[in-house]
């Protein structure tokens, strides 16, 4: 068993700014978008868009660096 836990040496703030969720990496990836400036990760519905907005294409930028 290998007991290191350095989970936390990558500590980008993946936290939702609007629910407070924290983003899990088993979580669903479709769920989440990440700001293109400061590269917070937001809901894709706490952003206030649906997935069927975001495509290949899909840049988002979140309300602080909008
Ligand atoms: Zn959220
Ligand atoms: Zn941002």
């Amino acid at each position: 068993m290998d007991a290191d836990s350095d989970d936390f040496e990558e500590s980008f703030l993946n936290v939702c700014p609007i629910c407070d969720t924290l983003k899990r990496n088993d979580g669903d990836p479709d769920e989440w978008i990440s700001c293109e400036s400061c590269c917070n990760w937001w809901h894709v519905v706490c952003a206030g868009y649906t997935n069927a907005d975001i495509d290949d294409e899909f840049v988002f930028f979140c309300n602080a660096c909008n």
